[in-house]
């Protein structure tokens, strides 16, 4: 009898766990997910402000918090300035005004397109419940992204790009192979990129030249295609992830733009050192938001830019731009624009010739 009565509490015992278990993995799907995937870190796992931002954008139910299966055309409202569609078959670059972040629109003159990064994930607190590239995307009447690159797993930069991969088709993915270890967010666009029908990852180095568009030279001149890439900085630090970032330089005719991601002075010595005169570009966009640590004067001898882009936020924590950067940039003698001043911006390419 007694035994039966026990047999009876083991089997309740059981049954309460198993029920305990399923709701919490029904309120939580990445939870079940990673045990799944057996990628789970040992709990607590650290959770910087960024990843939060990512996790904050998921509903309990683990669906995307306020993102509308079809997005609603939005007119973009930046804190200054607006939009302009670009028109003509040209090469144009849009430096999309995300507030704090990065994300580069390309068209190419093949009628392909090219995102580099997406900038962040909307803020809890922000009126915005989709990322800001979604509004710049959906207004230009956007449904796929030929070549998608994230410079490097920071939430500033791949943050909206959950939203790409559940609003848009894409076909190339380009990637980095460092993780940052602070953020679950870059492991959860990388399982959306593997996951994407027909969506060919990539993972460029330096010297590789990609194949966009003909008449178009795009050159890789920075990147961190393995694990094992020798840095001052340990592999978890931010600047050992800035200095990962993929650096492209984009050419045609007479035309060109230097994209530098996040990257800093170290980087920008050793391209200094390697590639001398040929970094020149009319266009540059300036290494990590025009924080301290890049836009070296060097540097700047070398790109000699007519025209620099800072893609910055009007409110953020890091001080950026910095008086130094703006000073060296002045200095090298080209115009400066902001996106937390001058708003999304379009350059075309084309006729640039100096
Ligand atoms: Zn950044």
């Amino acid at each position: 009898m007694k035994k039966a009565y026990t047999s009876t509490l083991v089997v309740a015992f059981v049954l309460l766990c198993t029920i305990v278990l399923y709701q919490a993995s029904v309120r939580n799907p990445r939870l079940a997910l990673a045990q799944t995937a057996g990628d789970l870190r040992d709990a607590p796992n650290p959770i910087n402000g960024d990843a939060k931002e990512v996790l904050q954008s998921l509903k309990d139910d683990g669906s995307a918090a306020n993102v509308p299966a079809v997005p609603e055309p939005v007119e973009v409202q930046s804190p200054a300035g607006s939009v302009r569609v670009s028109v003509g078959s040209g090469l144009n670059v849009y430096f999309v005004n995300v507030f704090q972040g990065d994300a580069e629109y390309i068209e190419l003159p093949n009628g392909k397109n090219v995102l580099i990064d997406a900038g962040p994930a909307p803020s809890e607190h922000s009126q915005y419940k989709t990322p800001m590239i979604s509004n710049f995307l959906t207004k230009h009447g956007v449904t796929k992204i030929d070549h998608l690159v994230l410079t490097h797993p920071h939430a500033d930069h791949y943050g909206g790009m959950k939203w790409v991969f559940e609003n848009l088709q894409v076909d190339n993915f380009y990637d980095t192979r460092v993780d940052n270890s602070d953020a679950d967010g870059d492991n959860l666009v990388r399982e959306q990129a593997k996951k994407e029908p027909g969506c060919v990852v990539h993972y460029p180095a330096e010297g590789d030249t990609l194949d966009w568009a003909e008449g178009v030279k795009i050159k890789v001149l920075n990147s961190c295609p393995n694990r094992d890439k020798s840095s001052m900085h340990k592999p978890d630090t931010g600047a050992f992830l800035n200095n990962c970032s993929i650096v492209l330089k984009i050419s045609r005719q007479n035309s060109s733009a230097l994209f530098m991601g996040d990257s800093q002075g170290e980087v920008e010595t050793r391209l200094e050192q390697t590639y001398g005169k040929g970094l020149k570009s009319d266009i540059l966009k300036v290494g990590h938001h025009g924080s301290e640590y890049s836009s070296s004067e060097l540097f700047l001898k070398k790109v000699k830019p007519k025209e620099a882009y800072i893609e910055v936020g009007k409110y953020n924590d890091y001080g950026h731009p910095t008086q130094g950067a703006l000073s060296r940039l002045k200095a090298a003698g080209a115009e400066i624009h902001r996106t937390d001043k001058d708003g999304t911006e379009e350059v075309p390419l084309e006729g640039k010739s100096r």
